[in-house]
């Protein structure tokens, strides 16, 4: 079987969906890989090293979609909602898509993508067990967004991180606050504390408060708890209005007391609950930072912008999304491992194997035969079950 593997098209994006260094696996289990010229160049990872791997290049993208039987991308259609949609046309019944699809986003985008008659996996809703775990993009890439907004901080910052005493004086180490304790949030207060600052973290799951201190993070405690914090998947539930005011009045002196903050703290399918208001940026001190990974679903922080640096109060609140894609080289490598684990758990000896019985497949499915099949996707955008298709409760 033919895997192919377009260059990505979404402004500014620089990963690539496999690196050579996984072809020699995929070729045992009988999958050629046709690369579009020039796909991993972005990444650090050009043409001639994947044909040294056994590649092909496809000279266009339009022979890429043509001849493979498996599209893998990073950001498809849906995920990809400046130029995904181009994709389109190109993509044909019964081929295999894999890739971040934004199931949780637009309904009309996904019968759009339905309609094509592709097979789609969204590696979004990959299940969070120990088998699924080598396959699971969302952490891998919230692992790389959480190391590069403590690296964007620390930069932007007037300050540095680590504590100093030397004959010119002791510099007192800097500050950061995480909110929001999930991958992305873990791997902040990781960055944080190898930078040498002293990292506070907080979470509304109690779960979190012990991963915060396994990591010789301070954890921040507030006398408020959240109502069945986490689901049976292990995400974070919607809170009302109420909660999230309490929290808000609550994290006050932590968030001005603080140098850096960085917010990640997103709830699935929903957008970012706002912790941080404008009153509360403006008891920071000048020059502080605060990076907004939630940013691209409207954000922790009141005046986040999305996908843009603003000053507010001398306060710089970055809001840039993608940060992964600022990483490109070791971003694309996990991702290549996520998809390339993926791909062998589909196909067995060269031949595709969709099983409904495997939650992996079931649960990742989204469209097939023209339609959303994933359930839990048709009830998130108001469609009734389908019964005796693949992904039915
Ligand atoms: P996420 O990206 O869904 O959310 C980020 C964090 O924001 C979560 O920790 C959530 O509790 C927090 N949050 C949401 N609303 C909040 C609020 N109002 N106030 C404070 N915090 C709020 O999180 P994630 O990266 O998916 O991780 C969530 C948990 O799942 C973590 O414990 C993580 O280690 C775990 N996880 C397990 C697996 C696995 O078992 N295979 C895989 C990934 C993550």
């Amino acid at each position: 079987m033919i895997v192919g593997v377009p260059r990505e098209t979404y402004p500014g994006e620089k990963r690539v969906a496999l690196v050579p260094a996984v072809l020699a696996n995929l070729a045992k289990a009988g999958l050629q890989v046709l690369i579009e010229t020039g796909a991993g160049t972005a990444a650090g990872y050009p043409d001639p090293e994947y044909s040294d791997k056994g590649a092909k290049i496809a000279a266009s993208r339009a022979e890429v979609f043509a001849q493979a039987e498996i599209i893998t991308q990073v950001l498809c259609d849906g995920a990809n909602d400046k130029t995904g949609h181009a994709d389109l046309p190109l993509m044909r019944r019964g081929q295999i898509l894999l890739g971040f699809l934004r199931p949780l986003g637009s309904s009309q985008v996904l019968q759009e993508l339905a309609a094509t008659g592709v097979s789609s996996f969204a590696v979004e809703l990959m299940p969070r067990t120990t088998r699924a775990q080598s396959m699971d993009a969302l952490s891998s890439m919230a692992t790389m967004s959480g190391y590069k907004a403590v690296i964007v901080a620390a930069d932007t910052l007037p300050r540095i991180f680590p504590m100093l005493t030397t004959a010119a004086g002791t510099i007192t180490p800097g500050r950061v606050l995480i909110i929001g304790v999930g991958v992305a949030g873990l791997q902040a207060i990781a960055t944080a504390r190898r930078l040498g600052a002293v990292t506070s973290a907080y979470d509304m799951r109690p779960a979190a408060k012990e991963q915060v201190l396994s990591l010789g993070g301070r954890f921040v405690e507030l006398p408020i708890e959240a109502k069945d914090a986490q689901d049976a998947r292990g995400y974070a539930t919607a809170q009302g209005e109420e909660f999230y005011k309490k929290q808000r009045e609550l994290l006050g002196s932590a968030v001005a007391g603080s140098d850096v903050v960085i917010t990640a703290a997103v709830v699935p399918g929903k957008k970012s609950p706002v912790l941080v208001t404008q009153d509360m940026v403006a008891r920071m001190a000048p020059g502080s930072v605060i990076v907004d990974l939630a940013a691209e679903r409207g954000g922790n922080c009141e005046l986040t912008q999305a996908g843009k640096t603003v000053r507010s109060h001398e306060v710089s609140i970055i809001g840039t999304f993608n940060l992964a894609s600022s990483v490109p080289y070791h971003a694309s490598q996990m991702y290549a491992k996520n998809i390339s684990s993926f791909l062998l758990n589909l196909v067995k000896d060269g031949k595709l194997q969709i099983n409904e019985k495997d939650e992996i497949h079931r649960e990742t499915l989204l469209t097939q035969g023209g339609e959303i099949v994933n359930a839990r996707v048709r009830e998130f955008v108001g469609l009734k079950p389908l019964s005796g298709e693949v992904g039915v409760k």
